[in-house]
């Protein structure tokens, strides 16, 4: 998903905790015959089946899922209390935590995940039980991370950059917002341009990265939703990515989408997962994504960091090539990419926003006014995104500071950008384990 300015489902299968019978699903091609399930095995049983459980009581819970079909029929069929789920998570995560850890640092890894995601899959049974948790207190409890304070002054001094270089009188989201209009891709040149940077994400994508063959996407261009792209996981490295056309998209977000839903972002990391941990290793909770969980700010923050991993050179790419495909002209680009540039380093006063709304220091009006004020959006997608901290609350946390963190992970392991080979190497091996965003400081 990217906010305006996301994944989804099919099948595979597993083990028990306690019982030694196995699901009769047979498990998918590649994945490892199993004897008798480890302990592991079974608690990601029971995993699997409570996310299930909580998603029949919350629809944008369960984000992808492909394992058993018969596992959803069952939480569907016999719909399980908000209460009795709670209380399953705990006594689980209590098992989990009383388990030895195994010597196996992937295996280490996965108790660890698998407990800090129940931890998450706890509060949201609380939240949805009526508890009320503060911006921090939520994002710290759904995705192990929790976002900077920043002050007002702290956005001044880009503001005031943005001041010299944007044309125009008056205020400067106004101007930004005229100067940017130069930049939209004509509706009728969309789908031409969105091929040439996907195409292109996926071609340097593979030169680092192998996937499962027959991995593939479908584009499609859809209206009225509140994010601006989303990446459907259909299962078997096959996605379908949908770009919102509600509002004018700019040249530059051409780049930003093709690579966070596609290579190497969503599409990517979903397969990754789906190759190396559920078909290689049999790890059946990797099927299933909730998206209140730690694993959200892995999948935003790769998926957002990716960008600069794929397109390191993005205002030659975007100059050379995009440009010409939306009918633009390529001397004007150094200066539009110089204000995306900027404008991006305010992508932290979203947070502030948010922050400050669902902890009830702003109002509806004071949250879009202090977008348009410190983020320079517009008064539509001011409006729009505070639509969307309604219905994903701390979620937005995982874009800037997810990518701030997987950024972080990777360069101080030497994969900077003067190191590209080992920076892929870095990123291939963040998407194909498991990882809490508290490993990543
Ligand atoms: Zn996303």
């Amino acid at each position: 998903m990217t906010m305006r300015t996301r994944t989804l489902v099919s099948l595979l299968a597993v083990a028990v905790l306690g019982c030694a019978a196995r699901n009769p699903a047979a498990p998918p091609a590649g994945a490892p015959s199993t004897t008798s399930p480890s302990p592991l095995d079974q608690a990601a049983e029971r995993y699997v089946k409570l996310v299930l459980a909580l998603g029949q009581h919350d629809s944008a819970y369960v984000d992808a899922y492909y394992g058993p079909e018969a596992w959803a029929e069952e939480a569907k069929a016999s719909p399980a209390p908000l209460a009795d789920i709670g209380t399953r998570a705990a006594a689980l995560t209590q098992e989990l935590e009383a388990l030895p850890v195994p010597a196996d640092d992937m295996l280490a890894l996965r108790r660890r995940t698998l407990v800090r995601q129940l931890g998450a899959l706890s509060t949201r049974v609380r939240m949805l039980s009526g508890e009320k948790l503060s911006f921090d207190d939520e994002s710290v409890a759904l995705y192990d991370a929790r976002s900077p304070h920043k002050s007002e002054a702290e956005f001044q001094a880009v503001l005031a950059e943005l001041e010299r270089v944007v044309p125009g009188k008056g205020p400067l989201a106004a101007r930004v917002d005229a100067f940017r209009k130069n930049f939209v891709i004509p509706k009728e040149k969309l789908d031409v341009v969105f091929r040439a940077a996907i195409d292109e994400a996926r071609r340097r994508t593979l030169e680092h990265i192998s996937l499962p063959e027959g991995e593939t996407f479908t584009l499609e261009y859809v209206t009225n939703k509140p994010w601006s792209g989303y990446n459907w996981y259909k299962g078997n490295a096959k996605s379908l990515i949908q770009i919102n056309t509600d509002l004018p998209i700019y040249v530059w977000r051409a780049i930003d989408l093709a690579a966070h839903e596609g290579y190497p972002g969503h599409h990517v990391y979903n397969a990754l997962l789906e190759k190396h941990l559920v078909r290689e290793r049999g790890w059946v909770e990797f099927s299933i994504y909730p998206l209140f969980s730690p694993q959200s700010l892995i999948a935003e923050g790769s998926a957002n960091y990716g960008i600069a991993v794929a397109f390191p050179d993005a205002e030659a790419f975007a100059r050379d090539v995009l440009f010409p495909l939306a009918g633009l002209d390529p001397k004007l680009a150094a200066d539009y990419v110089r204000v995306e540039k900027l404008t991006a380093k305010l992508d932290y006063a979203g947070n502030e926003a948010a922050r400050r709304y669902l902890d009830g220091a702003f109002t509806r009006d004071q949250a879009r006014d202090w977008l348009v004020r410190y983020a320079l959006m517009s008064p539509e997608r001011a409006t729009q995104r505070v639509t969307f901290f309604d219905a994903y609350r701390s979620y937005v946390i995982n874009y800037n500071l997810g990518r701030d963190l997987v950024k972080g992970f990777v360069e101080r392991q030497g994969g900077t950008e003067e190191q590209p080979a080992r920076r892929w190497e870095l990123f291939h091996d963040l998407l194909s384990s498991p990882r809490l965003p508290s490993d990543l400081r």
